[in-house]
């Protein structure tokens, strides 16, 4: 089956070759075949003068540049093309002007006019090029008009001075018109509910509604009646009457639609506003910068805040003398250690050391010595203990060894092997021996964190009492 967009790709490429097939009908339009009469006639004359309504869109205007335009403007240039002869337009201030130049005999052909008994004496017009049905616009609410003879105690409006109103007022004598002097007036009377409808061609009240914003109105009702749009030639030029008559009837249908679509569908939607687009666009770059500058200096803060808050866990974990755990961390691994043995009976054994006569080495050797002492006995734990194992300074020239999934045996082995190191580790002073005692034990099934360290502790003031530099197991 084939989907909405596949449809539409469709439609697309049939109205660009309708567009094409209607460009190229303009093009290779036929030279029209005129009696000798008219073509003698239109030799004798450079250009043909033309009056239109310079108010009256989208069937016509005169833009800003003085140029004619609308659907007559397109008409009358491809019956330029048509009769090979430029036509002029003559600029005029009002309607009122073009029918007064046309009876002055300064225009020669009137875009658009209808056969009135008021204009006879000075104009004719030419068949009908195209008609359009009259359409009621009214307020959304009304019910919808098919014949306007029940209405006829209802107000209407219409533009003044439009043969609109001849053809309305004889078709409906009783009607009770109010004339206006624009479009615009008219649908605005009706918008705000002092007059009951406006009576006008469905493009002009859709263009009309459009252009001055009138949102509360629609078209209630298409009457029967036809708005029959003809050609308006000075009657002292029967061979251009008859001209222009050849070149309406020669105007194909396809040609037709081509100018009423360019008009009444691309009027008001397809104008596209750049400036607008730009500066919506100029908005969201602005918007997009605005956001990833902050996102960008978001992200750098919180890097900063994340390397200081590193910084601050390990500083408050750790000793700042030798770099060890300090005795904060100690207790959280200690507690770690113990959720462990509570769920799986992972034991553990721990190692307290105390370095022996301190106090001797800080009082010969001065506290820097000391210090220098400490930290090396620190790496010299760090280098020899297992991945697993947590060493720390406890306090002072005390170290504290945790050994997860180790028994005493595996505790004092640990034990022993350290001491022995440090005994034969040379720690640059001279003619000393540094020592440390050792004091080890293990986890028991219930008991707290601190009985287990006090016993620890206990052990190593035994190996104290026992003289130093000696491993006692509780
Ligand atoms: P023993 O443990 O063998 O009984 O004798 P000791 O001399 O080591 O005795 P005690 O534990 O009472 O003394 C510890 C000394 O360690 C006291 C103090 O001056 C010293 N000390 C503690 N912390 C530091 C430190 O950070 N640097 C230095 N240089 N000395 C310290
Ligand atoms: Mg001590
Ligand atoms: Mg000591």
């Amino acid at each position: 089956m084939r989907s909405g967009k596949d449809n539409i790709i469709v439609l697309t490429w049939l109205l660009g070759l309708w567009l094409l097939m209607s460009s190229a009908a303009a093009i290779s339009e036929p030279r029209l075949s005129l009696t000798a009469e008219e073509q003698q006639w239109l030799n004798s004359v450079d250009e043909i003068r033309l009056c239109s309504d310079p108010d009256w869109m989208p069937y016509e205007g005169i833009n800003e540049q003085g140029q004619h335009t609308g659907i007559m403007s397109d008409f009358h240039l491809l019956w330029s093309q048509m009769l090979d002869k430029p036509v002029v337009l003559q600029v005029t201030e009002s309607w009122q002007q073009s029918l007064r130049f046309m009876q002055d005999k300064k225009c020669d052909v009137l875009s658009s006019a209808q056969e009135l008994p008021s204009r006879r004496h000075y104009l004719r017009v030419t068949e009908p090029f195209i008609d359009y049905p009259f359409a009621v616009a009214t307020q959304p609410d009304q019910p919808f008009i098919i014949n306007l003879s029940p209405l006829m105690t209802e107000q209407f409006a219409m533009v003044r001075g439009y043969a609109a109103v001849d053809i309305i007022r004889q078709r409906y004598p009783e009607i009770q018109l109010t004339l206006v002097d624009s479009a615009q007036q008219g649908l605005k009377l009706v918008e705000t509910g002092k007059l009951y409808g406006f009576i006008d061609t469905v493009p002009s009240i859709n263009y009309q509604t459009l252009k001055h914003g009138i949102s509360h109105i629609t078209i209630s009702g298409v009457l029967e009646d036809q708005y029959k749009m003809a050609v308006g030639i000075h009657k002292d030029l029967p061979q251009l009457l008859s001209i222009y008559n050849k070149a309406i009837d020669a105007t194909q249908a396809v040609e037709q639609q081509r100018i009423l679509n360019n008009w009444l569908s691309l009027s008001f939607e397809y104008q596209f506003n750049y400036t607008l687009m730009w500066q919506i666009l100029a908005g969201v770059i602005a918007l997009l910068g605005l956001f990833f500058y902050h996102y960008y200096t978001v992200n750098r803060h919180n890097r900063e805040l994340q390397q200081v808050n590193r910084q601050l866990q390990h500083i408050s974990h750790s000793d700042h003398l030798t770099g060890l755990p300090n005795r904060y961390y100690l207790h959280q691994a200690f507690e770690t250690e113990l959720s462990r043995y509570q769920r799986y009976q992972h034991g553990f054994s721990l190692l307290i050391i105390d370095i022996d006569h301190f106090k001797t080495v800080n009082d010969h050797f001065g506290h820097v010595v000391g210090d220098e002492i400490i930290r090396q006995m620190a790496g010299l734990f760090s280098e020899h203990i297992r991945d697993n194992d947590v060493v720390g300074r406890w306090g002072g020239e005390e170290f504290l060894i945790l050994c997860p999934d180790t028994n005493l045996q595996g505790a004092r082995t640990l034990a022993e092997h350290l001491r022995e190191r440090i005994a034969q580790t040379h720690f640059g002073i001279d003619n000393m021996t540094v020592t440390a005692s050792f004091g080890v034990t293990d986890y028991r099934d219930g008991e707290m964190i601190k009985d287990c360290i006090r016993r620890a502790d206990q052990a190593l003031y035994q190996a104290k009492h026992n003289g130093r530099n000696q491993t006692v197991v509780f």
